[in-house]
């Protein structure tokens, strides 16, 4: 027998006992796996990716909405209607309980001057105020749409809850 035949004997013979242990079917079934597991990890890895995607964007826009806060004023229109809501209860103080009808009778004792709003660069409360007597109630807000990052007419001031944000 040459050394060939010899060789392709053996082969033939060793990958028949393979065969019958089942050698060669467990191991397609666990090159199967191996490729479904790194499938698995590379959708997770991709996953991983959006998440971390996700987070910067929310992060951002959280930054954004904090910068429009600031640059629209809307703090500091906040800190406009409480003046006023203080004036308005001064006023009652010395008047009986009774609002102004106006905010223009809150000039010159209550308030030296009316405020305006930072952002629409106007007086943009006198025109929202609303008062009622019996109960006395006052309700004042910077009217139309001067905050961007805001909802039209916010914010608020009412003499029952104080400072009322939009949602
Ligand atoms: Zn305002």
């Amino acid at each position: 027998m040459k050394l060939g035949q010899k060789l392709l004997i053996s082969f033939t013979v060793s990958c028949a006992a393979f065969s019958l242990l089942g050698g060669c079917c467990s191991d397609k079934g666990a090159e199967n796996l191996k490729s479904e597991n790194a499938e698995l990890k590379k959708k997770e890895a991709a996953l991983q990716e959006e998440n971390a995607r996700l987070k910067e964007e929310n992060a951002s826009l959280k930054d954004e909405k904090a910068a429009a806060e600031v640059s629209d004023f809307y703090g500091d229109c906040k800190s406009n209607l409480r003046n006023i809501g203080i004036a308005c209860e001064m006023y009652a103080t010395d008047n009986r309980g009774a609002y102004p009808r106006s905010l223009q009778q809150l000039q010159p004792e209550y308030l030296k001057l009316l405020p305006q709003c930072p952002s629409a660069e106007a007086d943009t409360y006198s025109d929202s105020y609303e008062f009622s007597s019996e109960p006395d109630v006052f309700t004042v807000y910077c009217k139309g749409s001067s905050h961007a990052s805001h909802a039209e007419n916010y914010p608020q001031y009412t003499s029952l809850l104080g400072i009322i944000e939009d949602k």
